[in-house]
């Protein structure tokens, strides 16, 4: 007998199909779906590859559809595919949105992202899968299968927000590259990333919002021992935009010239934020001390006293007796 779970996999699997097909064939689909994707500047093999789909504005088109094909209802509401209502009725979860599968480190379709043709106030630009036996979004990243190997390859993971992100820069040849799509960044996505590197860059947007997130998230990654680089990309510009107006060699070259460390990025930037302020630079000193604290390996963490120590105009054996205190509290 199967699993609920070898279950969901299977309707997934049917509904990646099934999008990908309405995208191809159907005539609402080739108008509005393909054209959204060939004016964003995806390219066919890039949408084949990442099996991207459409979903027919309709109230139930896959529901009723996959009832035809033999598909249980149950698998349908539990994957999220469609939602039942008490009154009985049954709707599409995805309608009238380009489709983004979301693929398992094994290249399973876990989950789905679906993107609004044209942004209004009114609808979320992206719906996506509920949480379900087969998809906890905390674990999972997007753009992970397509990229194990040139991650090993390259020793090194770019950290990007969105699935347009990660599909651009592939396209762009750049594909050691996942998203978090739009949330913190979890242990269990580090510990993913960690399977096959050491190294995590990340490319926030250059906008305010970008750099809190990355001030936010990083320690986390730090906590797990990796090496992470930041890199801001210009105001207004999240690297989909950015791969785009750039071709690949200049991308990477952005990214090489860009690159900071980030304890040293998170440092310049909370210096510049205090000022002279001496409550406010207390305040970050204490921060960027429990910052470096995590970092697990002595060595690094020396040189990260050391270097930050001056940039803070601060006594080294200052900082040193600080950090220390910190972790001495903590274990
Ligand atoms: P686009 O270029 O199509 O506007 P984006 O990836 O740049 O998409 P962002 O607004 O930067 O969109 O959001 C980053 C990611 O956060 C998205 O790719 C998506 O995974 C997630 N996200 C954004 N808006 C929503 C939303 N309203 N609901 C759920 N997830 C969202
Ligand atoms: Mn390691
Ligand atoms: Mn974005
Ligand atoms: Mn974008």
């Amino acid at each position: 007998v199967r699993s609920d779970r070898e279950s969901m996999f299977i309707v997934n699997a049917w509904a990646q199909q099934y999008f990908s097909q309405m995208l191809h064939e159907h005539v609402e689909g080739k108008t509005v779906g393909m054209r959204y994707f060939i004016e964003r500047g995806f390219r066919e093999d890039t949408i084949r590859k990442f099996q991207l789909g459409y979903s027919l504005d309709q109230r139930d088109a896959l529901y009723q559809q996959a009832l035809r094909k033999g598909y249980k209802k149950e698998y349908l509401e539990k994957t999220g595919l469609v939602i039942a209502y008490e009154n009985g009725n049954v709707n599409d979860r995805f309608r009238g949105r380009v489709i983004f599968p979301v693929h398992s480190l094994s290249g399973k379709v876990v989950a789905f992202g679906g993107r609004v043709l044209k942004k209004d106030e009114k609808t979320a630009k992206y719906v996506n899968s509920p949480e379900s036996p087969i998809y906890h979004k905390s674990n999972e990243l997007y753009g992970i299968y397509f990229a194990k190997q040139a991650i090993v390859k390259a020793d090194r993971c770019y950290l990007v927000e969105g699935y347009t992100d990660v599909i651009s820069m592939h396209q762009s040849g750049v594909e050691n590259v996942v998203a978090s799509s739009g949330t913190a960044l979890t242990h269990g996505q580090i510990r993913l990333i960690h399977r096959f590197t050491n190294n995590i860059t990340v490319l926030y947007d250059g906008d305010a919002a970008g750099i809190k997130a990355a001030i936010r998230g990083i320690d986390l990654l730090l906590d797990e021992g990796m090496n992470v680089k930041v890199v801001l990309l210009p105001d207004g510009e999240d690297p989909d935009s950015f791969a785009r107006s750039h071709s690949a060699t200049e991308f990477t070259e952005f990214i090489r010239q860009h690159e900071t460390d980030f304890i040293r990025f998170k440092t310049k930037l909370l210096l510049a934020d205090a000022g002279n302020d001496p409550v406010k630079r207390a305040a970050l000193i204490g921060d960027i001390i429990r910052t470096i604290a995590i970092v697990p390996d002595d060595i690094t963490r020396t040189i990260y006293i050391r270097e930050c120590s001056a940039m803070m105009e601060i006594d080294e054996q200052v900082v040193l007796n600080q950090v220390n205190k910190q972790r001495l509290s903590k274990n």
